[in-house]
Order: C-alpha cells, then structure tokens, then sequence
C-alpha cells in the first residue's frame, strides 16, 4: 500500500521551502567544506544527499538550520533568510536527526520527546502526555514511553529520537545517517517511519547510504563531492544514466 502509494509518484510540489545560494564554508585550519552549493528544495519534497565520506554532507545540512555559520552565501528556510535574528524561528521549523540518538538517558521516552515542547510552548503536563501519545504512535512505539534510553534497542531509540524532532512540530525534516549506526535488523523499521513522514507530505532532506530507501522515497537525488553538488536528477536517471564521472564512479563502488 504504501510502496504502490510512493511509486505512483502523483505527487505535486509546492513552493521553495529551503533554499541555497552559492554558500560557502571554511572550517578553521582551511577546509573548504561547502564550496558554493546552490540548492533547492520544494515542499513537500523528499532530497536524498550521498556522497563520499567529507565531502560535506554534514556541513550542508547543519548550515540548513543555523548550526554552522557560512562565510558567503545565503540560505533561507521557509521565505526567511538565515541571520541571527531569525536562527532561532528558523530552527524550530526544522527537525534534525542524528546518526548517534543522542537521548537524554536520564529521561524516558516521553521526558525525551516532550522536553523542547515544554520549555519552548510551556504545554501543561496533560497536553503533552496526549501529544507524546500521538507521536508515539506515529513511530510505531505505543506503551513504551515509560522506558529510558537504555531499555529500548537502537531502531527504537532512533524512532524516539525522531518523535523528539516532530514535537516542536517542524515543517522540513533533516536527516543526518540517521540508520548508520544502526545493527542491520533495526534500519528497516527506522527507514520505515521516515517513509511515512515523506508520504504524509513532510518536507525532507536525508543523507543516507541506503540507496533502496533513496530510489523508492526520494523525489531527487544528489551526489555531493568536495563540498559541491557534483550532480542532482530524479531518481530513475540518476541512478540509470548518470551524467558525470563522479557519479558513476561513486554508484560503482556502492551498489
Ligand atoms: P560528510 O558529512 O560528507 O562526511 P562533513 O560535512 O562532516 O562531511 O565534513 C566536510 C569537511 O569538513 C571534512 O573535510 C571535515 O573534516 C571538515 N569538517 C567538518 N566539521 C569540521 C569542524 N567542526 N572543524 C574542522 N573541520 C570540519
Ligand atoms: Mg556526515
């Protein structure tokens, strides 16, 4: 149901949601990170990023919600432009989900999930009890809010890792390797609820090395090398009839 529902691919975008403008980042010591990336992603739509190790991938996503700072350049999210004054706005429109979970141990499921709404919307306790419910459910982990970080398997704590990320109720999704650090049974369950977020419409840009999830959820795909977006194409030709070296060299070694 879900795959025939992705495979149609009836979808129709909306407007610019993240946009990219020759952006440049230099780290101190002198790597050029992001070397003039012009990118664009619509609503609604599912961006996969691949790519070699280092090649910026990171660097890309976090100077997407303000993590990184870019010495030249621009990036606007949702009609705003990137500056101090409206990191903070801009950040709780997105969501980011790490390769490493990065839960707070000491807190359950719940306390994990409901801590930004918390502090940042000042629910009452019933309000976000019946909130963190909704995302449990959402992320196929219904009766298990009560339990910490250490009594949940990694594909567990990585779906409450992106309940955590839906809380503040973001309008685009980041993914960082969200299933790299996963044992191999649990990425299927992870890659599942990501497959539900991009089918229910969530704006969404994933780095990932799983080239399966790529070709079936992701509405573009891009090759990033040495801080460039080397290549972008819709799924089919990017991955049957890339245009440049880099891309077929770099498909060659992973598929
Ligand atoms: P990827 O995610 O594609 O593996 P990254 O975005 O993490 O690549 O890194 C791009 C380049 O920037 C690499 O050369 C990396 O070593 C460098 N880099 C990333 N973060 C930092 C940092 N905080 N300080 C210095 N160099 C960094
Ligand atoms: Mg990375």
């Amino acid at each position: 149901m879900l795959k025939k529902a992705l495979d149609s691919r009836t979808k129709t975008l909306g407007e610019e949601i993240i946009g990219l403008r020759g952006v440049r980042k230099t780290f101190p010591g002198g790597v050029l990170a992001l070397d003039g990336v012009d990118l664009h992603v619509r609503q609604d739509e599912v961006l996969v990023i691949i790519g070699p190790s280092g090649s910026g991938k990171s660097t890309l996503l976090r100077c997407i919600n303000g993590l990184e700072e870019i010495d030249a350049g621009e990036v606007t999210v949702d009609g705003l432009v990137l500056s101090e004054r409206t990191r903070d706005a801009i950040r709780r429109e997105v969501g980011m989900v790490f390769q490493s979970f990065n839960l707070f141990p000491h807190l359950t499921a719940v306390g994990n999930i409901m801590l930004a709404p918390r502090l940042v919307r000042r629910w009452s306790r019933r309000q976000t009890d019946e909130e963190a419910a909704r995302l449990l459910d959402r992320v196929g982990l219904s009766g298990l809010g009560g339990r910490y970080p250490h009594q949940l398997s990694g594909g567990q704590q990585q779906r409450v890792a992106i309940a955590r990320a839906l809380a503040m109720r973001p309008r685009i999704m980041l993914f960082d390797e969200a299933t790299s650090a996963l044992d191999p049974e649990m990425i299927g369950e992870v890659l599942e609820v990501m497959k539900e977020l991009a089918l229910e419409g969530m704006s969404m840009v994933v780095v990932t090395h799983e080239m399966g999830f790529a070709r079936e959820v992701g509405d573009r795909i891009a090759l990033m090398d040495a801080g460039r977006i080397v290549e972008q194409a819709l799924p089919e030709s990017f991955f049957e009839d890339p245009r440049h070296e880099r891309t077929r060299a770099f498909l060659s070694q992973i598929l």
